[in-house]
């Protein structure tokens, strides 16, 4: 399946290509700060692929905290959070957040990551998180319906 997000003002959006389905993806709702504040909840599949847009790259907010491990995408225009961004050797790896889909009320479970260390965190998300690839100056495609 394929899972379409875009933030509020439509700036940023993002494609999950994913042969998961809604019984085997499994949002996860990360309890730091960050992810509380936003009520975040999460999806990736180390087997899929993500494209993460961005139509005006100087509204793209990369915001950094804790072990500075990634990136936190938010839109400067509307504020909304879209998803993770951690640039790696082997590439981008992406988690993104179901909150700025369609599918934003599918349940999600408690996760806790707050004991890793920073090899251990990137090691995780080589891992789980989705490989991505990020398009500046692209704009998201039209969604299928309201997001
Ligand atoms: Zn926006």
């Amino acid at each position: 399946m394929r899972i379409d997000g875009r933030c509020h003002c439509g700036n940023l959006g993002f494609a999950l290509e994913t042969a998961l389905t809604w019984e085997t993806l499994l949002p996860r709702e990360c309890d730091c700060s960050f992810c509380r504040a936003h009520a975040t909840r999460c999806v990736s599949d180390p087997e899929g692929r993500a494209t993460i847009f961005a139509a005006d790259p100087d509204r793209l907010v990369r915001y950094r905290f804790g072990l500075r491990t990634a990136e936190f995408f938010l839109c400067g225009r509307c504020g909304v959070y879209i998803g993770a961004w951690a640039e790696e050797a082997e590439g981008g790896f992406a988690t993104l957040n179901l909150r700025a889909t369609a599918h934003r009320d599918r349940p999600g479970a408690a996760t806790s990551y707050g004991r890793e260390t920073a090899e251990g965190r990137r090691a995780r998300r080589r891992e789980r998180w989705t490989p991505a690839e990020l398009r500046l100056g692209v704009p998201p495609p039209a969604a299928a319906g309201p997001a």
